[in-house]
């Protein structure tokens, strides 16, 4: 479903990524695992295709990322972009579904999201964690089969941490492919089936959580 090979992606004298190899099966639910700098965000932005690799390439479901995009078949999750201040909430999330072709029921969404009470809310009125749900709810609406987010919990207090992680784990028993970036180890131990630890722009460690312990 995510096929990485060799991916390099270099900043000036930086390298942000470090000949990545990785392979995601569907179905699997899969973290990102490391300390800031570490190239999680960098190896999301390259298998989006929103950063070009100096080396390697990216495929999602067999194609390149743009194309999986335009076919709705992957939402994402970023850590800043995508909203639009003057916009809704209904309706930036209704013109997130309508990009894709195809959506789930909106108000279905923003309740998943945890943010139905907020639908008629201009975005430049919210919180943070507000804004974070609102990115939320534009990664679920075009119902895709691949979710990828990056730092997802960033700015929720706990309680709203464990709220995103019990709509995220209804999410995943329909199936869905996910892959999260984090740098909580107790995050992705309790939410990821596979734990991929990445230091330095390479993956230093593939397993579960027992088997990522000791290394992170
Ligand atoms: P993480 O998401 O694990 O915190 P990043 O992928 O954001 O790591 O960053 C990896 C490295 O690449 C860091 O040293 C970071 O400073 C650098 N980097 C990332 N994006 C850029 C950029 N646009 N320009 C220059 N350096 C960058
Ligand atoms: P209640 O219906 O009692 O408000 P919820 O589970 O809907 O309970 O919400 C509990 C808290 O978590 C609220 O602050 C809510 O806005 C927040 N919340 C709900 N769903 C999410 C989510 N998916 N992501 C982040 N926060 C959420």
């Amino acid at each position: 479903m995510i096929v990485l090979r060799n991916l390099v992606k270099r900043y000036g004298a930086v390298t942000a990524v470090d000949g990545l190899n990785l392979e995601i099966r569907s179905g699997e639910v899969v973290a990102l695992l490391g300390p800031n700098g570490a190239g999680k965000s960098t190896t999301i932005d390259l298998l989006l295709g929103l950063a070009r690799p100096d080396e390697g390439s990216a495929t999602l479901f067999g194609m390149p990322p743009a194309t999986a995009i335009a076919r709705g078949k992957v939402g994402a999750l970023l850590q800043s972009g995508g909203l639009l201040p003057d916009l809704t909430v209904a309706e930036i999330v209704e013109l997130t579904a309508s990009l894709h072709g195809k959506a789930r029921p909106v108000p279905e969404v923003l309740r998943r999201a945890g943010i139905a009470d907020l639908a008629k809310r201009r975005i430049a009125g919210l919180s943070g964690g507000q804004q974070q749900r609102v990115r939320f709810a534009m990664a679920l609406v075009a119902d895709p089969e691949l979710i990828v987010l990056d730092e997802p919990t960033t700015g929720l207090d706990p309680e709203a941490r464990r709220a995103f992680w019990s709509a995220m784990h209804e999410e995943t028993a329909q199936g869905r492919t996910v892959l999260f970036a984090t740098h909580y180890l107790d995050e992705a131990d309790a939410y990821a089936d596979r734990i991929v630890f990445m230091r330095a722009g390479k993956v230093v460690a593939d397993g579960t959580a027992s088997q990522i312990k000791g290394l992170a």
